[in-house]
């Protein structure tokens, strides 16, 4: 397949497509789809609450674009499959993907529980697996390819205390891109993963205390001598850097850019 000329200096468009956003009624997916209405796109706000999807989608929608808020567990295999063939009656095939719901528990090994491991497990690798898959069977039946964006992290690189089944599911996370990059080349869909470092939604404020109490030191070192230690600049990502990484892996025309991870934590991990 030949590739599409990329002209580096022209606004990233998503004119015409139709994208679909897990987790995206708060933090980092929220920007992306704010993100990616800005650059045209129909988008589809995923989450697991019925109220908080609709709102988020109806606030972007006033800018004009069209959007749907769609009540999803990402862990359900029949919710994902019905969410899915409402998006295509409504508004089409998905052409671009954003596996971003995300859960985090953490605690040492030996006191975590079973029942913990697989509530997270099953957020990240279920969803990325069910969501990618339902993606990737209208890329394939549309003809029209796509882009499937996993919400990586620096721990799919790097591992930190307490997280043992978030940096499990992390590093799996590039397996499962690199595997439908390969599957999907033929049918020009393309996958990647972003690696984001520490970025201030809700996540990571709930993690802040926590990890003060399992650590035994104060908050503010939590953040300076744990969460941006290895940083460059001690600074924290912020979801724009995220959503913007996000729009360009969407918006990329051809398989020059696929099976990739890209990390953006400020120098935390790099490669
Ligand atoms: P967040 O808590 O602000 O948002 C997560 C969203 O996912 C919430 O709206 C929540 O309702 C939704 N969600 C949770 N379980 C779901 C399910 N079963 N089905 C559908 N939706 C569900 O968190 P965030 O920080 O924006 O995290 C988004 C993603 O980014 C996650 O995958 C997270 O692991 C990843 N990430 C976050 C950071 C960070 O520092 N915040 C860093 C690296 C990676």
């Amino acid at each position: 397949m030949s590739s599409p000329e990329v002209h580096a200096s022209a606004r990233l468009s998503l004119a015409g497509k139709v994208a679909l956003v897990t987790g995206a009624a708060s933090g980092i997916g929220k920007r992306v789809a704010e993100v990616f209405a800005d650059a045209g796109a129909s988008v589809v706000i995923a989450d697991l609450q019925p109220a908080s999807a609709q709102a988020t989608a109806a606030a972007i929608a006033k800018t004009g674009v069209t959007t749907l808020g769609l009540a999803m567990d990402v862990t359900d295999e029949h919710a994902v499959d019905t969410g899915f063939g409402q998006v295509e009656k409504q508004l089409g095939p998905v052409d671009i993907l954003v596996s971003n719901a995300g859960i985090q528990i953490v605690a040492p090994i030996e006191e975590f529980k079973f029942s913990d491991w697989r509530k997270l497990i099953a957020v990240h690798l279920d969803g990325g697996f069910l969501t990618s898959r339902a993606a990737v069977r209208q890329m394939i039946a549309s003809k029209r390819g796509g882009s499937i964006i996993f919400m990586g992290s620096v721990h799919s690189k790097e591992a930190s205390k307490l997280k043992s089944p978030y940096v499990a599911a992390k590093h799996g996370l590039e397996g499962l891109a690199k595997v439908i990059a390969k599957e999907g080349a033929a049918h020009n869909i393309r996958s990647n993963v972003i690696c984001p470092g520490f970025v201030r939604t809700p996540l990571v404020e709930k993690q802040i205390p926590e990890q003060a109490r399992e650590l035994g030191i104060s908050e503010d070192e939590v953040i300076r001598n744990v969460m941006l230690k290895d940083t460059v600049d001690a600074q924290f990502t912020t979801v724009d850097d995220v959503a913007q990484v996000a729009l360009t892996f969407a918006a990329w025309p051809s398989n020059a850019l696929t099976g990739q991870s890209l990390v953006v934590s400020h120098g935390w991990f790099m490669q």
